[in-house]
């Protein structure tokens, strides 16, 4: 396996990578569900999914931040920036429709939306302008470490007109609820490389317990591809292990200071996700001690009542339960110019990957 980690770009081992996995053979249906957007992103653009062996089937999960963030948080940031608050966004988020409208739409209004690339850009944002600034904290444990550490920043200081919309999940606790959900029957996991260093292997030890393999991978074709066979290996094995495919940036028990980091300044508590509604203890909260710089608690916000586009199958996409050609506005409808939904917008969003790549 480490040899073959070394050379994950070479040609040679693709082929050999794909002919090994062409080889297999399984006698029932297995579902592998890939948990997280980048690996999603380079499936397709790779063609992985077409050259799986008969009756193994990869669905994709909930792994992309934008997807799976919920209306009434969108509507929220739609109202901070109609009332004359700085919102300070990743550019994915402004161009998700939330129940009426989306923050693009605001800003085109004359709303202060701003793009930013870190949390920060939108602290160095609110020490400069002096007015409340308010960063939509989406994402999983890998960016919850770097905001944290902009809101110790911010507390040592003493800039106390920076906000932050917590809206951040947690990826063990969603993987604990698709397993348990009969319409799914997950045969196991292709586990995301990046959150995975933060966490590390030993985090997903619970998937031992519930009876399904996962594989942690990288994001390089072959690091898919021999993530894939070691899994189908596993699952064929009747096998319930998690196994470490990442060794070059995974460590058994992650960052421990990132880590520490993220849970110093947030808290765990029940979270609800596009597509899978309320999963307990799965999102980020602020603890007390940093409650006022929470958007949430902070502003007079009253948005309106939430809204969802009954023609738009995120949320069945999100969960795995359907490929997002099977959405009657795939394609038609909905592009990337044009998104209805989240899943077209977000670059790691399973829409906008099976109309880039098919
Ligand atoms: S294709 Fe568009 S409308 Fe259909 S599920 Fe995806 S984002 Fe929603």
């Amino acid at each position: 396996m480490t040899d073959l980690v070394k050379d994950f770009r070479s040609a040679e081992l693709l082929n050999e990578l794909r002919e090994r996995l062409r080889g297999m053979k399984f006698k029932k249906e297995i579902k592998i569900m890939e948990v997280c957007g980048t690996h999603t992103m380079q499936i397709h653009r790779f063609g992985i999914h077409q050259m799986l062996p008969e009756g193994v089937k990869l669905i994709s999960g909930p792994g992309c931040p934008v997807c799976v963030t919920p209306n009434e948080y969108i509507d929220f940031a739609v109202e901070l920036a109609r009332a004359g608050y700085t919102v300070a966004t990743f550019g994915d988020m402004i161009r998700v429709p939330g129940s009426y409208s989306s923050l693009e739409k605001v800003r085109a209004e004359g709303g202060d939306v701003r793009v930013v690339y870190s949390p920060m850009d939108s602290y160095e944002l609110a020490k400069e302008s002096g007015k409340p600034v308010v960063f939509l904290a989406i994402g999983f444990e890998t960016t919850a470490p770097s905001i944290a550490a902009t809101i110790l920043r911010a507390e040592a200081e003493g800039v106390k007109n920076f906000y932050v919309l917590p809206g951040g999940k947690l990826v063990p606790p969603a993987l604990r609820a698709l397993s348990a959900d009969p319409q799914l029957r997950i045969s196991g996991y292709l586990l995301p490389g990046h959150v995975s260093v933060i966490l590390g292997r030993k985090d997903y030890l619970f998937l031992k317990d519930l009876g399904i393999p996962g594989v942690i991978s990288g994001f390089e074709p072959a690091d898919i591809l021999q993530s894939i066979i070691l899994l189908l290996g596993l699952i064929k094995e009747g096998k319930a292990e998690v196994v470490n495919n990442y060794p070059r940036a995974v460590r058994e028990k992650g960052n421990p200071k990132a880590k520490g980091m993220m849970w110093e300044v947030f808290r765990e508590g029940d979270s609800k996700w596009r597509g899978l509604d309320l999963i307990p203890k799965s999102g980020l909260f602020l603890r007390r001690k940093y409650m006022g710089r929470d958007g949430f608690k902070v502003f007079d916000i009253s948005p309106p009542e939430v809204r969802e586009n009954p023609a738009c199958r995120c949320g069945d996409v999100l969960k795995g339960l359907i490929n997002p050609p099977e959405c009657p506005l795939f394609r038609r409808v909905c592009t990337p110019e044009n998104p209805i939904g989240p899943c077209m917008v977000s670059s790691e969003g399973s829409c906008s990957a099976w109309y880039k790549f098919g």
